[in-house]
């Protein structure tokens, strides 16, 4: 096994998916801290936008890589953050089989790094895993109910192997594997294009276009901002010693996509009319977390409301697609 430095500071953390949405705010999280982070992305779905504000700190390492494909880090790592994988339903089905690719061998690739390197490991899970629940709110020992033969099964299944595996690895006492099941996360970098809800609606009210809602619109989801998401992994990656469980970090407030509509309609001075169009095969219709495993096992819960993080979300993209509209086309 590899030596390392064990003091908090000092750690070095490979966040694989680390120029995502959600892996750009822990990298930036983690380097404040004081760790070292080596970030490994194909960009996918991820941008250098989102890391290049790092690309010059001293301790920032940008790897161009697919996990699907077997590697290893020729440096000592103490965590392994394993966020790599497209989460918005339209890019996870553009190629469905390297889904679910990337989140059995991806993860099969990452949890044996962990293991050669003896470094705790996280996978980031999915409230997919419910699948279209039959129980509401969805508590952590809750078995799903999932299609294996829809077209969101890539993810889902995908997702839940992820698990069985991490879960193999930890009886084993092979890895130090911990298993966060996310809510719907939103927030500033979210790519404009990634065909999720709030991207989707922020970026039609800007632009003037109609807002598209999927279905009837009465159909729920829980929207956690991604600051209290990456507080909430770094706690479960942290906390000593490892629960040994899955653990829910979302967002409790439950809101119609309607109702979310209304809210960017209110927010957004340019939002046009609201149309709808067919509801996407599969499409869960209610979707709320119970946290209170980790409000007893991390002390952890979110603290900004859908209201506040709607507008910074929404000021960020007003910022983001005018500098896109203002930058010479190359
Ligand atoms: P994202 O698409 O913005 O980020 C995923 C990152 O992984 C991208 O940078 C992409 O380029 C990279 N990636 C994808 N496949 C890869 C591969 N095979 N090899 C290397 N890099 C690869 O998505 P996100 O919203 O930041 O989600 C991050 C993680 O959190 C994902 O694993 C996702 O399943 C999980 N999650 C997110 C949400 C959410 O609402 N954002 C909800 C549940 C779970
Ligand atoms: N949705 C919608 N309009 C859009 C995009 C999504 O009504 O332009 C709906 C979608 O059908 C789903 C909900 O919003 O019911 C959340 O979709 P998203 O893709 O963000 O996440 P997920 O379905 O994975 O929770």
């Amino acid at each position: 096994m590899l030596q390392r430095v064990r003091d908090g500071k000092t750690k070095t953390i490979l966040v694989a998916g680390g120029a995502g949405f959600v892996g750009s705010h822990l990298c930036d999280s983690l380097l404040l801290r004081g760790n070292r982070v080596i970030c490994v992305d194909s960009f996918l779905t991820g941008s250098k936008a989102n890391v290049r504000p790092l690309e010059n700190h001293p301790n920032f390492r940008l790897i161009e890589k697919d996990i699907c494909g077997l590697f290893d880090i020729d440096e000592p790592v103490d965590q392994v953050y394993n966020l790599a994988c497209a989460a918005s339903p339209p890019q996870y089905q553009a190629d469905p089989m390297h889904t679910m690719m990337t989140c059995v061998t991806g993860t099969a690739n990452l949890l044996s790094i962990a293991e050669r390197h003896g470094a705790s490991f996280l996978q980031a899970s999915t409230s997919e895993v419910y699948g279209d629940p039959e129980e509401h709110p969805q508590r952590e020992d809750y078995r799903g109910n999932v299609s294996c033969t829809g077209p969101r099964a890539c993810y889902d299944e995908g997702k839940r192997a992820a698990e069985a595996l991490c879960f193999d690895m930890l009886r084993a006492g092979r890895t130090d594997a911990r298993v966060v099941r996310i809510f719907n996360t939103y927030g500033p970098r979210m790519q404009p294009n990634d065909g999720r809800i709030v991207s989707n609606l922020l970026v039609q009210a800007i632009s003037g276009s109609p807002l598209t809602i999927y279905g009837s619109g009465e159909q729920t989801r829980s929207f956690c901002f991604v600051t209290d998401l990456v507080a909430g992994l770094m706690a479960l990656m942290d906390v000593d010693p490892n629960p040994g469980v899955p653990v829910n970090i979302g967002n409790p407030g439950e809101f119609t996509i309607n109702e979310l509509a209304e809210m960017v309609v209110a927010m957004v001075p340019t939002a046009s009319e609201i149309v709808y169009r067919p509801l996407p095969m599969d499409d869960p219709q209610r979707r709320r977390p119970d946290i209170s495993r980790a409000q007893q096992l991390l002390g952890w819960e979110p603290k900004i409301a859908l209201a506040e993080g709607l507008q910074q979300t929404a000021d960020w993209f007003i910022s983001a697609l005018a500098e896109r509209g203002s930058r010479p086309k190359t």
